[in-house]
């Protein structure tokens, strides 16, 4: 049984810490290095729900994308509801790993995942990691169809292929509209305009876009928005990096069990169609 310090390196070389954002807070957040591990748990988001779920499994660790901590904190108190996932983790020999930043430009990353689940065909990063001789790493990615679809209809695949939500998905565009070519970013993605608008693609896969980014977008190309739940466009990264480390367990003969979560923990629970009354402003008359 391998320990969790030979676990975090085989981690920490599917996605180097290093090439986290310098605003970012990967890594292990609690653990003993020397601890043996048998069962880890992949998820998005490293919430009570999910910490509970860890100690269900009987995991000896959890590994997320989102981190527990962004910012310093003074205290873990199990009086606030990240030091109470603290001490669940602690108490139960668990321990809490992050890959952040550092997964979203990996190759493969969170927007090949994403990418993957819709069977898209990806052609390169939208935003190119300088630092990757081969121009495979980077944010983002840009994608082309096997063949041209409606708007509509690469709508409907990105609500059956990804996990359901309650928001659902957003469009924004003719959707009659011919889509060819996708560019896709797992989690917020309304910085990115600036190099989706310019790499020319029909569609733009994402999440969290606010109305302006959006709004101005819109006005000023015929880019078509695709807007899904930040966690279902992040959930695809978990079955991809537990079959990543299912690799590695296999090559050193560790027999590592991986489970990913299926809890929906998207902070949106859910969604009121809006009236149609015809004093409403937008009804049909
Ligand atoms: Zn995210």
């Amino acid at each position: 049984m391998p320990r969790l310090s030979e676990v975090i390196a085989a981690l920490d070389a599917l996605w180097p810490p290093s090439r986290a954002e310098e605003w970012d807070a990967v890594g292990t957040v609690c653990g003993d290095p020397d601890a043996e591990v048998a069962r880890v748990l992949f998820a998005v988001d490293p919430v009570q729900e999910v910490v509970d779920e860890a100690v269900e499994l009987g995991a000896d660790l959890l590994v997320t994308h989102h981190p527990l901590y962004l910012r310093g904190t003074t205290t873990v108190s199990a009086g606030t509801f990240k030091g109470r996932a603290v001490h669940t983790l602690i108490k139960n020999d668990i321990a809490l790993h992050v890959a952040h930043t550092n997964a979203d430009t990996a190759d493969p990353g969170v927007s090949d995942a994403l990418a993957g689940a819709l069977d898209l065909r990806i052609t390169g990063p939208l935003v190119p990691d300088p630092t990757d001789p081969q121009g495979r790493r980077g944010l983002g990615r840009i994608c082309e169809l096997d063949r041209p679809e409606t708007l509509r209809e690469f709508a409907a695949r990105a609500a059956a292929r990804l996990p359901r939500t309650a928001q659902g998905i957003r469009v924004a565009g003719d959707p009659d509209m011919t889509v060819r070519t996708a560019a896709v970013s797992g989690g917020s993605g309304d910085s990115l305009f600036a190099q989706v608008r310019a790499a020319g693609v029909d569609v733009f896969l994402t999440a969290d876009l606010r109305h302006h980014p959006a709004s101005e977008a819109r006005e000023q190309s015929p880019l078509a928005l695709v807007d899904a739940a930040h966690w279902a466009t992040e959930w695809p990264w978990c079955e991809q990096a537990a079959a990543q480390l299912d690799a590695v367990s296999e090559r050193h003969g560790w027999g590592l069990r991986t489970h990913v979560s299926r809890k929906v923990t998207d902070p949106w629970t859910a969604h009121a169609p809006s009236a149609t009354s015809p004093t409403t402003p937008g009804a049909p008359n």
